[in-house]
């Protein structure tokens, strides 16, 4: 049986992460023992992608509106706007 190492998104350490369950969309959950935080490696929505936020601060710290980020990024105009109130 071939053994899949999965980084923590968080803390991005390989050891003491394991299986956590499936999310109801089926993906995989992982439990990251070393920061207790959960995390799967594919989400269905788009918001939910490591990254998004910073990519999100980015766009309008360049001049992009809330519109312009929703459609570049394939997310909805009002998880921009609910990101940038943070
Ligand atoms: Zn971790």
């Amino acid at each position: 049986m071939a053994v899949i190492q999965v980084a923590c998104i968080h803390c991005q350490k390989t050891d003491n992460v394991v299986k956590n369950g499936k999310a109801y969309t089926g993906h995989q959950r992982y439990l990251c023992r070393n920061c207790n935080k959960c995390f799967q490696l594919e989400y269905r929505y788009n918001a939910n992608q490591p990254g998004t936020h910073e990519r999100i601060i980015d766009m309008a710290m360049n001049g992009s509106g809330v519109r312009d980020t929703a459609r570049v990024l394939r997310i909805s105009p009002n998880t921009v706007v609910a990101h940038l109130k943070n």
